[in-house]
């Protein structure tokens, strides 16, 4: 089975970590902008960086097979000095046009502030101005109900937004519900240590159903592992799920968001009705 990463920093990976991925069947990952383990210290550094992303790592993965794409934006760690901000938002149309930018992303809340809401509302009307996807991290602090609470308000209320062209990511059993109900997508990001475990993760798509779910290991500079996403794999596996289900949450659920921006080229292996028409208990046994 082929498998899509939908969201990894593989600027903090080693090369090995490219090969092992291959070698697990990863064909094609993507990177939103996030923070590096640091703050910036200037708007310049953005630029370096989001070069970085845009034309250095998709070279480096093609030595692996691996397709790589990325996303721009200002990660919502950094987003607190409004006007530095804006100086890095005013350069990200500058990338759409690289022939591996997918949209912008991972755009967000950290701590829940004014500010962030700031920027992340601007970084929104950039996306739909642009026409590109949107990408969302919710905060992994106590407050991860009330931040997705106040971005899903302000999006539901913005009523120019498709919530088919959004994924909110880093979703848990708690904030998912609200989530799907206004039709958004969800990713679970699975980690080693912290947060959803792979278990945890089949449970939810167990609870919730398959349709809009995207599931991604989120490697980067922390404790965190490329092969958490194949575990998951493995999980749902073992639990009797028919490879068809593996594969539309691990391939086709991927190709079907990330498909509408034409510059990505994985093709699904079966149309999405088809796909999300689950039968009511897959598991055996
Ligand atoms: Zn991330």
């Amino acid at each position: 089975m082929k498998v899509i990463e939908p969201h990894i920093h593989m600027i903090a990976r080693t090369a090995q970590d490219y090969e092992r991925m291959a070698r697990m069947g990863t064909i094609a990952c993507c990177e939103p902008a996030f923070w590096a383990g640091y703050d910036r210290r200037s708007p310049e550094a953005f630029y370096d960086y989001f070069y970085h992303i845009s034309h250095y790592e998709p070279t480096r993965a093609a030595q692996y097979l691996i397709d790589h794409y990325c996303w721009v934006c200002i990660n919502p760690k950094e987003a607190e000095d409004v006007a530095f901000s804006r100086e890095v938002v005013s350069f990200l149309p500058e990338f759409f046009d690289r022939p591996t930018v997918l949209g912008v992303g991972e755009i967000g809340l950290n701590k829940n502030t004014r500010n962030e809401m700031t920027i992340f509302e601007e970084q929104v009307e950039l996306a739909l101005k642009y026409g590109q996807l949107i990408w969302i991290h919710t905060p992994h602090l106590n407050d991860k109900q009330k931040g997705t609470r106040m971005m899903l308000d302000y999006l539901v209320g913005h009523g120019g937004v498709d919530p088919g062209r959004v994924v909110f990511d880093h979703m848990e059993e708690h904030t998912l519900r609200p989530v799907r109900d206004a039709g958004f997508w969800s990713a679970m990001t699975v980690y080693p240590i912290t947060k959803n475990s792979p278990a945890r993760v089949v449970d939810a798509l167990e609870t919730f159903g398959l349709d809009r779910m995207i599931v991604d290991a989120s490697g980067d500079w922390g404790p965190s592992d490329p092969a958490t996403l194949h575990d998951t794999i493995f999980e749902m596996r073992r639990r009797g799920h028919r490879a068809e289900d593996v594969e539309t949450v691990f391939y086709n659920n991927p190709c079907f968001f990330l498909g509408q921006c034409p510059k990505f080229k994985p093709q699904p292996t079966r149309p999405r009705a088809e796909a999300w028409q689950v039968a009511p208990h897959t598991a055996a046994g």
